[in-house]
């Protein structure tokens, strides 16, 4: 298959530091689309990849599934987009479309396995995918997002997985009016949950461990805010919520959340931290409560989602950084020190 050789930004091992490189994108095949990469988001799943943290890390790795650029070229059966168009490629680029979750839009859970955006096997190329840490991507039509044209496209771009992974739970879980929220940890995807839960009208409560994001929750959405290593604060809300979204990247105190749930409330875990977290088999037997997890959202999903985000005008507060700055960004990273959601203007990467 003829392929074009592109730059990207990606590591060669768990332990070493993001470098440019090479790899190859496919042509377009009549179903593609080829995506100039102008915004990618900096998913803190990037970094759990990047450095082996979920082993099954292939090398190299070129992470990136925040993705917002312009079509430049498009398959001779592409339909749905043409050249010009503005548009978002996620957590998924292929998967199955035939097993009954496919078939009913919840291409994550796919029975073979879904086609991650990086680290799964490209079919195409007898390789494994590559992220949006790159110049640009070829990605089948069936699997891009439009962006409402109201959105600033730099803080769209974490929509395409913060969002969609907050949004899908908070969805599921039937968020709204008249139910209390938890959101837990505020990060990338703790902040945009705080958004989109207010923006359904649920009553929302964020946890956070950082003193300095404590107001500000209050400014993203939040109706009330928890220092949550503080007990006496935590105490307050015990047997107090419908339901918990926990976005926290690393290892916590689950058991501690449980109980704030009231009873039949559920608990969906959303952060995927390296270590299992132990939970008390009496925090969930008393009140019948689900302790519970999600993953990112199909892409019809990830369309409304967008859709939503753009009715209520709702974008990422985000820190726009160069490529060259990724190494750095991921330190700051693992110390809850961004505000919320880097990302990456990609046309710092020549
Ligand atoms: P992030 O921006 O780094 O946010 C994580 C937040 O967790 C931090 O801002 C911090 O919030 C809190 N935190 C970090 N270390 C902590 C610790 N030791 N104890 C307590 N709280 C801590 O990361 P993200 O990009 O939002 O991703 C969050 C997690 O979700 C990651 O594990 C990521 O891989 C996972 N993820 C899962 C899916 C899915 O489909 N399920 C999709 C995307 C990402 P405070 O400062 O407010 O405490
Ligand atoms: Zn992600
Ligand atoms: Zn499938």
């Amino acid at each position: 298959m003829d392929v074009n050789s592109i730059k990207a930004y990606g590591t060669q091992a768990a332990d070493a530091p993001l470098n440019q490189l090479n790899i190859n994108r496919r042509y377009v095949t009549p179903h593609d689309v080829q995506i100039d990469i102008l915004y990618c988001g900096v998913c803190h799943s990037d970094l759990h990849t990047a450095r082996n943290e979920w082993p099954g890390t292939i090398y190299p790795c070129v992470p990136g599934h925040e993705i917002v650029g312009r079509i430049v070229s498009v398959g001779n059966h592409v339909t749905k987009f043409k050249v010009g168009d503005l548009v978002g490629v996620g957590c998924i680029v292929d998967s199955c479309r035939e097993c009954e979750y496919c078939k009913d839009g919840l291409e994550q859970y796919c029975e073979p396995g879904m086609i991650g955006t990086y680290n799964s096997p490209d079919k195409h190329l007898n390789t494994h995918t590559f992220g949006g840490y790159s110049e640009n991507i070829v990605v089948d039509e069936n699997y891009v997002l439009r962006i409402p044209e109201n959105l600033d496209l730099a803080a769209a771009a974490p929509l395409l997985c913060a969002g969609i992974t907050t949004y899908s739970p908070l969805r599921h879980w039937n968020v709204g009016p008249g139910k209390k929220v938890g959101i837990v940890g505020i990060g990338g995807l703790g902040h945009m949950g705080i958004k989109i839960a207010k923006a359904m009208g649920a009553h929302v409560v964020a946890f956070t461990t950082s003193a300095s994001k404590f107001a500000e929750a209050k400014r993203l959405g939040a109706d009330e805010v928890v220092l949550s290593k503080d007990e006496q604060q935590m105490a307050a809300y015990r047997g107090k919520l419908h339901f918990i979204l926990d976005a926290v990247s690393a290892e916590h105190d689950i058991n501690a959340y449980l109980s704030l749930l009231r009873v039949d409330g559920s608990l969906a875990l959303v952060g995927a931290p390296e270590h299992p977290l132990p939970v008390a088999a009496f925090s969930v037997i008393m009140g019948r409560k689900s302790f519970a997890g999600s993953a990112i959202g199909g892409i019809a999903e990830t369309q409304e989602m967008l859709d939503f985000c753009g009715k209520h005008n709702i974008t990422a507060d985000i820190e726009l950084i160069n490529i060259q700055n990724i190494n750095e960004a991921y330190e700051r990273l693992l110390k809850g020190d961004v505000k919320y959601r880097f990302v990456i203007n990609m046309a710092s990467l020549s």
